[in-house]
């Protein structure tokens, strides 16, 4: 059974979608089969991959709506063992259209349970809210990881998001785990860097990836290639800092 994971935080820009494209790449590299959810209306993740998700038939929306089913809208990335369900801007009309349908939370949760057995890890890229389509990925997921931008204002909102994720243990899903926060954007250099690390550990103890993603320019250049970073620069620090990460995230399941 796949392990589910989703890449949350309701603040923008902070790089929940690098993160998801590059992270199920490298586990992808690493021998395992990935399946990339793209839950977000910008359908960033899906253009990143080279997508033209502006013309797509049909989309994971249709799949949440019921009308269609991964077989239809799974699509094939770079990598081998790597697929996504790409995302199309009508998905910003599920914000509304979910509110109506019943058990609206377990939509995407009752959706996946047919192609949970076919891959090792089904990773959700969240858009930048807490709204309906985040709780329903918080609702599907086994694990939650938390990119956070290493500046100043980085922190604020965790509470917000903790107390989402509690909610979410309380009342739909008890197995929910965070994973853990993931710092992005890092500058060793900066001072602001490093104070933002330390204040992490006042948020999330012991729950710190020990991979941290440095500010790449090639990491910002990738997307616009449709291709991931281990297409795009494969021997640079972005990519061994992905590289780095799937491995870490591998480690942990042995542990
Ligand atoms: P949104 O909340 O809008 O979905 P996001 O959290 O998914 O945003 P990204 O789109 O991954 O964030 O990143 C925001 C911007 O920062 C993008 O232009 C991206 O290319 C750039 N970026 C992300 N990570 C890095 C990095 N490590 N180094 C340099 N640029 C980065
Ligand atoms: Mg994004």
């Amino acid at each position: 059974m796949a392990k589910v994971i989703a890449i949350v935080n309701q603040k923008g820009g902070v790089g929940k979608t690098t993160t998801a494209i590059n992270l199920s790449a490298g586990l992808a590299e690493a021998g395992k089969f990935i399946l990339l959810l793209d839950l977000d209306p910008q359908a960033n993740a899906s253009s990143g991959l080279g997508i033209d998700h502006k013309n797509l038939d049909k989309s994971l929306y249709d799949v949440l709506m019921g009308g269609s089913t991964f077989r239809d809208i799974v699509m094939a990335t770079n990598h081998i063992g790597f697929r996504i369900a790409p995302s199309s801007l009508n998905m910003a009309g599920a914000n509304v259209e979910l509110i109506n349908i019943p058990e609206r939370e377990n939509v995407l949760r009752n959706s996946i349970i047919e192609i949970r057995g076919f891959y090792d890890y089904i990773i959700i890229d969240c858009p930048p809210s807490l709204g309906i389509l985040t709780v329903n990925a918080l609702s599907a997921s086994d694990e939650v990881i938390i990119p956070v931008q290493a500046e100043y204002f980085a922190l604020e909102g965790l509470s917000q998001l903790w107390s989402t994720i509690e909610l979410v243990k309380t009342h739909l899903n008890p197995d929910l785990n965070v994973k853990g926060a993931l710092l992005t954007m890092f500058e060793p250099k900066q001072k602001l860097s490093q104070a933002v690390f330390h204040e992490l550990y006042h948020y999330f103890p012991g729950k710190i990836f020990r991979s941290v993603i440095p500010r790449i320019i090639s990491l910002a250049e990738a997307p616009s290639h449709g291709k991931t970073i281990f297409h795009y620069d494969p021997g640079s620090r972005g990519a061994r800092s992905y590289e780095r990460l799937s491995r870490e995230i591998l480690s942990l399941e042995e542990s």
